[in-house]
């Protein structure tokens, strides 16, 4: 079909003959939500024709003149930090020392609120913190499919070195594509030895920017506040670098990175708004759950009016709990936030009722999944010594072909974790365990979060079954 002006809600529904109900929801399907004053978006008309078997031509220049018409220039916005690192590194003492550097305390007497995240403000720039320090939720939000971290910063003790979290850390980041800068903490203690640190980093791909290399590294003491604004300094350089934009007019589009009952207040979230500003009044919907925003704090516990992109909210009007991680869309109307909300829940408990056990993505499939010429597979590997990983490791990386490419994402000593398991999930990856144990608690989260791990006694045993998968999915040779 030819499209030659501009396709309302209404004349998609005509086009198609669908109510426009049905066409709302099978939008919010693909996660499209749009103003049903506004013309439909191209990509969205594209993807219902699709659906019907039609291909759409756009004649001359319409397609550029809806885009201009429903389309807003993204804006610079601050960056979305979470600490990382080893335990007893100094994670939460450099987040209260980071909360407490803040202008704006001091004129609310440094009553500040726990809601998961907290913005701060230096020489005009703000800078927004993930408040739950660690790889394991910050993995386990990717899981989910909601990424909201921009710059990592690793806490390193200096006295102590990189511990295997600290590693664990370093992988998780890499997987998630999120840039790492390199806090080294406690060099107020009297065996602290930052250059040893640096060199430990050095071996493990992160070279200082001193010694030639990309990585910022800022030393600090946490607990004397020392090096703070350094830090600081560096992660809004390396924001700019990395030139973070967001829109900010236009309906809300967020993630929620917590949420609970409160007595007064009903159940609330803390929103992370990406794309748009958020209101009060505004009518959204967010996973299964819908609601209108009755009002919004922020983590001062300060009402407010609006939040633009970055901004951490506590937002007021749920009807339900949302689980962290879930998509925030504001919604012109409560009708189409609630039909959208309704249709997702009847969807989920059909789900439920006909596969109890969501199916497993197994490695064949995930072969067989991808389509091109190369196709690539992520793989977790986990062994009893760091001997035998390397040894996995090098066997694993003789199996890749041409047209099979085994891209070992992470590796590890021990035994299989709930944080190896979110990672695969988060990285649609399959964990190879050699020598290793698969606790009962962790292979219940594997089956829960479609994680297929796979542990072997004999390093033979590994590599045939590697093998067979690669050559399951091998194009027939004619
Ligand atoms: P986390 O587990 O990474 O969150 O670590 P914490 O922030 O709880 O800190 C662990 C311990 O290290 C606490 O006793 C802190 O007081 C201490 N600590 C943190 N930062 C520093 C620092 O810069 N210097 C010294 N001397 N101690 C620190």
């Amino acid at each position: 079909i030819t499209i030659d002006a501009p396709v309302t809600l209404r004349d998609a529904a005509k086009l198609f003959n669908q109510d426009l109900d049905d066409i709302i929801i099978r939008l919010a399907d693909w996660n499209i939500i749009f103003d049903t004053r506004n013309p439909l978006p191209p990509l969205a008309l594209e993807k219902l024709a699709r659906e019907q078997g039609w291909e759409i031509e756009w004649k001359e220049d319409v397609k550029k003149k809806i885009l201009e018409a429903i389309s807003f220039e993204p804006q610079p916005r601050p960056p979305v930090v979470t600490i990382l690192g080893h335990v007893d590194h100094g994670k939460t003492t450099l987040l209260d020392a980071i909360r407490k550097s803040r202008v704006a305390e001091s004129e609310l007497g440094g009553i500040t609120q726990k809601i998961g995240a907290y913005q701060i403000e230096i020489n005009g720039q703000k800078i927004t913190f993930i408040d739950t320090p660690g790889h394991e939720a910050f993995t386990s939000m990717r899981a989910r499919g909601a990424q909201v971290t921009d710059i990592a910063v690793l806490v390193v003790a200096a006295d102590d070195g990189v511990m295997p979290q600290t590693e664990e850390a370093i992988q998780h980041a890499r997987a998630a594509d999120v840039p790492i800068i390199v806090a080294i903490n406690k060099i107020d203690k009297p065996g602290a030895n930052p250059d040893r640190v640096k060199q430990q980093l050095a071996e493990r791909g992160l070279v200082p920017e001193e010694w030639g290399g990309e990585t910022i590294c800022v030393n600090i003491s946490a607990l004397q506040k020392k090096g703070i604004a350094e830090l600081l300094e560096m992660i809004l350089l390396q924001a700019e670098l990395l030139e973070l934009k967001a829109r900010k007019e236009g309906h809300a589009v967020g993630t929620t990175i917590e949420s609970r009952i409160d007595r007064g207040k009903g159940p609330v979230a803390t929103v992370i708004v990406q794309e748009g500003t958020l209101r009060v009044g505004d009518y959204f919907v967010a996973g299964t759950t819908w609601g209108k925003v009755r009002s919004l704090f922020n983590d001062l516990g300060k009402p407010m009016k609006e939040a633009e992109p970055s901004t951490p909210v506590e937002v007021v009007g749920f009807t339900d709990l949302p689980p962290a991680g879930t998509k925030l869309m504001v919604t012109e109307s409560e009708k189409i936030a609630r039909i959208i909300a309704e249709r997702r829940a009847e969807i989920a408990r059909e789900k439920n009722l006909k596969t109890p056990e969501r199916e497993l993505i197994s490695l064949e499939e995930l072969f067989a999944r991808e389509e091109g010429k190369t196709k690539e597979v992520n793989l977790l590997l986990k062994a009893d010594f760091q001997g035998s990983l390397e040894a996995v490791e090098k066997a694993v990386s003789q199996l890749s072909t041409d047209e099979v490419k085994l891209n070992v994402i992470y590796k590890g000593v021990g035994n299989v974790t709930e944080a190896d398991v979110m990672l695969a999930s988060a990285s649609s990856g399959v964990i190879i365990g050699f020598n290793v144990k698969l606790p009962n608690e962790v292979a219940k989260t594997a089956k829960r979060e479609k994680v297929d791990v796979r542990t072997y006694r004999i390093i033979y045993d590994l590599i045939e079954d590697l093998q067979r998968a690669i050559q399951g999915m091998k194009e027939p040779v004619k």
